[in-house]
């Protein structure tokens, strides 16, 4: 840990996040009246905010899309992930590119986009991808989106490192446009006049005509696909189903390319919680998507936060560090979650007391043996 973050986590020089730069423009805004007083920190030293009010950030515009994002630059606390929302229009084109230091996990919100990628075996997909689709891109393999269907594309893109920017990436019309013609011409096989009129800096996002549908029946020879794709239908999948709520899981078993990230699509009921946990082996990135929650985090030596959480904002919990996400409004509760770690493991309050004798529990906790007689005997995960 870095003397910036142990300086953070400890709450000396909390900032406490997000600066709002203009109104909500998402049409994530769930239009309710604002919250209440935040709840007051529990007992102990303050801990820093692990709320930053994304959708509440200024979009980043390119004629074909825009983006916002989130980084330990704007959000402190996110130290082992990013996170960024983009939007493509019909046609809209996030540039081929790649990513030197993180790995590339998303989502989509809304509306059709199609991805090509390529990896150092040579392997190459064009796939497209509908809501509720997740992809996965490890560590510097290259890659492009673009927006296609009738509607705008919103989708969340989560990188496992959150010193990462997206507005700091390798891209490539912005080589291509500070190399010499001489030197793409060698590369190329073609005469240099042909690189005349290319971009002589980064595109990053163009805009141009809607592609054709994908062949349903390519050519023999046309794919050189990997062993492992790119996509998961992530809302397809049939869901854990619980007494408080619905949740869908995505780690490596179920999308065996994601080998550094894991993501949750989570419905809590109103009056549900996500019962209290937490993750040895990753830090918890979140986006709500809808509804009204109360994070709740524990951050050891009498160090406890709770704070308010609507549509656009993000959530952060450190590895290690207890928490729980309470339906706080009168709707269903949506949310995504994403763990940098491609195997998923976590324990919930519930079972870890319950793997105990009632003796001990009494010893741990000062109280008669009977006050444990109708504790649960193993994790609720959900109770309603
Ligand atoms: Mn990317
Ligand atoms: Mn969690």
């Amino acid at each position: 840990m870095t003397e910036f973050s142990r300086r953070n986590l400890l709450g000396a020089a909390a900032a406490g996040g997000a600066v709002a730069v203009a109104a909500a423009t998402d049409g994530l805004a769930d239009g309710q009246p604002p919250f209440g007083p935040t709840p007051p920190v529990l007992a102990g030293a303050q801990l820093p905010s692990f709320r930053f009010q994304l959708g509440a950030v200024a979009q980043k515009r390119w004629d074909g899309g825009w983006a916002k994002e989130a980084t330990v630059a704007e959000f402190p606390v996110s130290e082992k992930l990013a996170g960024v929302l983009m939007s493509l229009a019909p046609g809209g084109l996030r540039e081929l590119h790649w990513h030197a230091n993180a790995a590339e996990w998303a989502y989509v919100l809304k509306g059709r986009c199609r991805v090509t990628t390529i990896d150092p075996k040579g392997h190459s997909q064009i796939a497209d991808f509908n809501a509720g689709d997740v992809w996965y891109f490890p560590r510097g393999f290259g890659h492009s989106i673009e927006g296609i269907g009738s509607e705008d594309c919103l989708f969340v893109l989560v990188f496992d490192n959150g010193y990462f920017s997206e507005f700091g990436t390798f891209s490539i019309s912005d080589w291509i446009g500070h190399t010499s013609p001489e030197v793409l011409a060698k590369t190329f096989g073609v005469p240099a006049p042909t690189f005349a009129n290319f971009p002589k800096s980064e595109v990053y996002i163009s805009k141009g005509p809607v592609p054709p549908p994908l062949p349903a029946d390519p050519t023999p020879g046309a794919l050189n696909n990997g062993a492992l794709t790119h996509r998961y239908q992530l809302l397809a999948q049939r869901p854990d189903v619980y007494p408080g709520g619905t949740n869908r899981l995505v780690s490596q078993r179920q999308f065996p390319i994601s080998a550094t990230m894991t993501g949750a699509l989570m419905r809590i009921k109103p009056g549900s919680l996500r019962e209290m946990h937490w993750h040895p082996n990753a830090d918890e990135w979140q986006y709500y998507i809808s509804g009204r929650a109360r994070l709740g985090v524990f951050g050891s030596h009498g160090r406890a936060r709770v704070e308010d959480m609507s549509a656009g904002d993000v959530g952060y919990v450190p590895q290690g560090y207890g928490h729980y996400i309470e339906n706080a409004g009168t709707d269903d509760l949506d949310l995504l979650i994403v763990l940098n770690n491609g195997e998923y493991q976590s324990i919930s309050l519930t079972a870890r007391v319950a793997a105990n004798p009632h003796l001990l529990l009494s010893t741990n906790f000062k109280v008669p043996e009977a006050t444990f007689a109708n504790f649960p005997k193993g994790e609720r995960f959900m109770p309603a």
